[in-house]
């Protein structure tokens, strides 16, 4: 394990892998432009080692220049690209090919593709050692690809975590084992929602709420929005499908979190495994779910109540709300049964001060 800026890493391939997939990449190129004098283009600074180990690796006669980009900011993918090195000169009627570290959103090689579409070239490819082909949504193929890897952060050979682990000649990846991902379990009404708030505050949590994303895209009217509005104003659940590829993109938006509650989701069997295995894939996991007790009637007081000042059409009708407690218990309440196989549920009592309650989740999570 090494420690670079604020955050820890651990090893995830080493320097043979790595060399090893360069050299895969090298050889495919050569087969393809042997007979022509490429130019191969870097993409600083990420891939100056990459750059370096393929040319090295690399038996025919090529040129070589570079390009600068700029979109990472910390962790996150700010989604801001500019260009800080124009492409080089003299390139018309070449081949031109790319050499990236690595291609995750594609956003990069959105840029990329635009800056040299106002050229003349002659061909134009696109090489990366790494692809995290799960996150990729670019429209151009990828022409050459070292090796698929999972979409962790990963530093190392180049790449770095705030301008660190450039010069490490093995590749890294975050260490994910001291986050804590918690699911809030309960019926609407429960107190979830304002649980969440005070919780992520105390324990440096990111707040995903399934049905908060919802709103807020039924509000700006986005296609999401579009879908999801005649379920949720019915007190019906929105089909699984579309909430998991929500949850995923919410989580993927975060990949610096120091842990995730979840609230209002899970809520069915599917999304539950589906949660499961997409979190397995980026090495991370459930640490607890915990579920706030209530009684219905005190929830349907509750829910009333709140309606008056949310307003929020489900909240105000005991008939949406009856509704929303009958998809609690057909397809949510069996979940129970689901992390209590897993060792992995507590449950607390709802009622009482919103400080009460606090302590009593805090206790549950203080003992993981
Ligand atoms: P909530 O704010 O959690 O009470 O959610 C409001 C509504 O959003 C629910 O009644 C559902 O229609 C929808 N919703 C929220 N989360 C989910 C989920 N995990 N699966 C399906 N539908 C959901």
């Amino acid at each position: 394990m090494i420690k670079l800026n604020d955050k820890y890493f651990k090893p995830f391939l080493r320097e043979e892998q790595i060399l090893a997939a360069v050299e895969k990449v090298a050889n495919e190129i050569a087969r393809d432009y042997k007979d022509e004098v490429p130019i191969f283009v870097g993409v600083l600074n990420g891939a100056f080692m990459f750059v370096s180990d393929f040319l090295k690796a690399y038996p025919h006669p090529c040129q070589v220049s570079f390009v600068r980009l700029s979109s990472y900011q910390g962790l996150t993918s700010t989604g801001i690209v500019e260009t800080l090195l124009d492409i080089p000169q003299e390139i018309d009627g070449k081949s031109v090919i790319i050499l990236e570290d690595v291609v995750d959103t594609g956003r990069t090689l959105k840029q990329l593709v635009h800056l040299f579409s106002q050229t003349n070239v002659k061909e134009f490819k696109i090489a990366t050692l790494f692809y995290k082909s799960e996150v990729y949504n670019g429209e151009y193929a990828i022409d050459y690809v070292g090796m698929e890897i999972p979409d962790n952060f990963i530093v190392g050979y180049g790449l770095d975590y705030n301008e660190l682990g450039r010069n490490l000649r093995e590749v890294y990846q975050i260490n994910q084992a001291d986050m804590i991902n918690l699911v809030l379990f309960g019926k609407p009404g429960a107190g979830k929602g304002t649980q969440a708030g005070v919780l992520k505050e105390k324990y440096n949590l990111k707040h995903i709420s399934t049905g908060d994303v919802f709103r807020y895209n039924i509000k700006n009217g986005t296609n999401l929005g579009k879908l999801a509005k005649s379920y949720i104003d019915k007190g019906d659940l929105v089909p699984d499908e579309v909430t998991v590829d929500m949850l995923k993109a919410e989580v993927e938006k975060n990949p610096d979190a120091a842990g995730f509650i979840f609230d209002g989701f899970p809520r069915t069997a599917a999304q539950a495994e589906a949660l499961d295995n997409f979190l397995d894939s980026k090495d991370m996991k459930v640490n607890a779910t915990i579920a706030l007790e209530a009684d219905d009637d005190i929830l349907v007081a509750r829910l009333l109540e709140r309606g008056k000042s949310s307003g929020r059409s489900d909240d105000q009708d005991e008939g949406k709300i009856r509704n929303r407690f009958d998809e609690y218990n057909q397809k949510t309440a069996p979940l129970k049964a689901y992390y209590e196989k897993q060792g992995k549920f507590h449950s607390v009592n709802g009622i009482g001060e919103i400080k009460e309650i606090t302590e009593r989740l805090s206790k549950v999570i203080e003992a993981l």
